[in-house]
């Protein structure tokens, strides 16, 4: 009889708790943002398309061993050895680094595993497709133009909110500096590395 009671209880409260918040929701000042004419908010630690700075790439494989999806494909020329005084890598060109992003789950492993934090996960959140081969991003096609990152679909358009040239400009800024850089990532370049002060004798070579 006390769990007959008890069942009733339990039914009741539940009932009582789903409501509570259903109604509190329901009255609420609905908020609709105007995107993409009003700029979104996006979290810091929001895992978006990809960041990649691709002149730091020793092409090591790590990210791609940690994804569990496999959807991370890296190619290169010749081994790539990362120069300590200058902190990018130098050797093989990069001849492909991409992501399918029809696969990833941005879990954010990849980033994790990378000894020189050159992969990170950005704040691109609308990146879309018209079929699956295109939501894979060539990253070294996109270090051929000078870019970081995926630039969406409707970014491309020439009329665009002022959040949006703003946003676009500072990608641009933010790149500007290693273009150069990115350049010879793709290119084979000499494998003789410089060596950082600090580094003792025996460590060259
Ligand atoms: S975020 Fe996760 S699923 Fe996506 S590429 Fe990195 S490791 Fe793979
Ligand atoms: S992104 Fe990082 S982990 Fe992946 S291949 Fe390049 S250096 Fe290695």
């Amino acid at each position: 009889m006390v769990a007959y009671f008890r069942q009733i209880y339990e039914v009741l409260f539940t009932i009582y708790v789903g409501m509570r918040l259903t109604l509190k929701y329901a009255y609420t000042k609905r908020i609709t943002v105007q995107y993409p004419d009003v700029k979104p908010t996006i979290q810091q630690r929001f895992r978006g398309i990809h960041y990649y700075e691709i002149e730091r790439c020793s092409a090591c494989g790590l990210c791609a061993k940690a994804c569990p999806v496999d959807c991370i494909y890296i190619e290169k020329s010749g081994v790539r050895k990362m120069d300590k005084a200058t902190g990018r890598a130098v050797g093989g060109a990069m001849t492909r680094y991409a992501i399918d992003y029809s696969k990833c789950m941005f879990c954010g492993l990849c980033t994790e595993a990378c000894p020189t934090e050159c992969i990170k996960m950005g704040n691109v959140h609308d990146f879309s497709g018209y079929d699956r081969k295109s939501m894979i991003v060539e990253f070294t096609d996109l270090a051929r133009q000078g870019h970081r990152t995926v630039q969406p679909y409707w970014m491309q358009n020439r009329k665009m909110a002022d959040w949006v040239t703003q946003l676009k400009k500072e990608w641009q800024d933010r790149a500007e500096p290693a273009r150069e850089h990115m350049k010879q990532a793709l290119v084979q370049t000499e494998v003789s590395v410089k060596k950082s002060a600090d580094d003792s004798p025996k460590t060259e070579g």
